[in-house]
C-alpha cells in the first residue's frame, strides 16, 4: 500500500485576519505530520505541476470564474459575508487544484493505492454558479470532472463527512446518474441544505445521498450510518474510484459546529471507507481536506486519518455503543428511502 501525499505550499497567502479559515490550520497539519516519523517513512510525495483557470472551468461558468479574477485582480475582497480573497487568492485555489490532480493522478495511473491532498481554502460549498462557505473553487467536484475528462473515469463516488453539507458538490453532479454523492452532516446548520429529500433529479435521481444528524451525534451515530447506508450504497453503486471530502469540523473541539467526533472516531470513519474501496474500487480512494476550524483537533485527526491510509498501527478500536433513539431512526429512514435496510 502507497499513500500519496501533499500540501499547497503557498496557501499562507490566502488569510485574512480573524478568519476562521486561516493559514494555521494546515500550518498545524503539517506539523503534525512533518514531526511523524512513521508517517515521512510511509508517505509518498508527487510532483505536483501548474494548474490554469481551465481546470475550474469544468465546473465553474465563465462568468463566476471572471468575478473572482476580477476582485483578486483590485486586491481582493468579500465574495459573500463569509467568503474572502486576497491579491493572491486565484493562485491559491489553484495551486490547491493542482496539488489534488496531481494525487488524483497518481492513484489513478497506481503509483499509489489511496492519497490525501492537505489543501486550503475548501471547496464543497462552492456551487457552479456560486463562491460561499470560505470555498473558491468547489475542488473535489472539479478533480472528479478532470478524471471523467482526462482518466476516462465512469462511476465516481465521493463521501462528504464535513459537518456542513456539501451543497455546491451536490449541484454539480444533481442530475448525473455516474456520480453518487453521500453527505453526511449535523442538520440543521450552515448552509441549510441536505435534507432527506434531496436525492438527485431527473437520470440522477437517486444518486445523491443526504444523511442530515442532529447536533450533538458522535461516533456512535457515524459509525451506524457507515453500516447503514454508506457502505451498502457504496456496495451497490460500484464506483471505480472513491473521492473523500475529509472535513474535520465535526470534531467535538470545533468552534463552528456542535458535533461530538473524535480524532480516533475521524480514523474509523476513514478505516471504514478504505475498506469499502478495497472491496469497492480497488482500494482507489483519494480524500481532499475541506473544513476543521481548532487546529489542534483538526491535525490530530488528520494525522489519525493518515495512519489508517498507510496501514500504520493496529485498525482503530470500534466504539459499539447504539445512537440515542432519535438519530437511529432518522438514520433508519436514509435506509429504508434508498432500500439498503
Ligand atoms: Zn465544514
Amino acid at each position: 500500500m502507497a499513500t500519496a501525499f501533499a500540501a499547497n505550499q503557498a496557501h499562507d497567502a490566502h488569510a485574512k485576519a480573524g478568519h476562521a479559515e486561516r493559514p494555521e490550520r494546515l500550518e498545524r497539519v503539517l506539523e503534525v505530520v512533518s514531526a511523524d516519523a512513521q508517517l515521512q517513512e510511509a508517505l509518498r510525495a508527487v510532483d505536483v505541476a501548474t494548474a490554469d483557470l481551465e481546470l475550474p472551468a469544468l465546473v465553474h461558468s465563465e462568468r463566476y470564474i471572471q468575478t473572482i479574477v476580477d476582485q483578486v485582480e483590485s486586491g481582493g475582497g468579500m465574495l459573500d459575508a463569509d467568503t474572502y480573497t486576497t491579491a493572491d487568492s486565484v493562485q491559491v485555489g489553484l495551486e490547491t487544484l493542482a496539488v489534488q490532480r496531481a494525487l488524483a493522478d497518481a492513484v489513478l495511473s497506481g503509483r499509489a493505492t489511496n492519497s490525501f491532498a492537505a489543501t486550503r481554502p475548501p471547496g464543497h460549498h462552492a456551487t457552479p454558479r456560486q463562491p460561499m462557505g470560505f470555498c473558491l473553487f468547489s475542488n473535489v467536484a472539479i478533480i472528479a470532472a478532470w478524471m471523467r475528462h482526462q482518466h476516462g473515469v465512469e462511476r465516481i463516488a465521493i463521501v462528504d463527512f464535513d459537518v456542513h453539507h456539501g451543497n455546491g458538490t451536490q449541484d454539480v453532479f444533481y442530475h448525473d446518474p455516474d456520480t453518487l454523492f453521500l453527505s453526511l452532516h449535523q442538520h440543521p446548520l450552515y448552509p441549510g441544505t441536505g435534507g432527506v429529500k434531496e436525492t438527485g433529479s431527473g437520470a440522477g435521481t437517486g444518486t445523491t445521498i443526504n444523511v442530515p444528524l442532529p447536533a450533538r451525534a458522535g461516533d456512535a451515530a457515524y459509525r451506524y450510518a457507515f453500516e447503514q447506508v454508506v457502505a451498502p450504497a457504496l456496495e451497490a453503486f460500484e464506483p471505480e474510484v472513491l473521492l473523500v471530502s475529509a472535513g474535520y469540523d465535526a470534531h467535538t473541539d470545533d468552534p463552528l459546529a456542535q458535533m461530538q467526533l473524535s480524532a480516533e472516531g475521524f480514523a474509523l470513519l476513514c478505516y471504514r471507507l478504505r475498506d469499502i474501496a478495497d472491496r469497492a474500487c480497488s482500494e482507489r480512494l483519494i480524500a481532499a481536506l475541506e473544513g476543521g476550524y481548532d487546529a489542534d483537533a483538526l491535525a490530530a485527526s488528520v494525522q489519525a486519518s493518515l495512519h489508517v491510509l498507510t496501514g500504520i498501527g493496529a485498525p482503530p478500536a470500534v466504539d459499539e455503543s447504539a445512537p440515542d433513539a432519535t438519530t437511529k431512526q432518522q438514520i433508519d429512514d436514509v435506509a429504508r428511502l434508498y432500500q439498503l435496510d
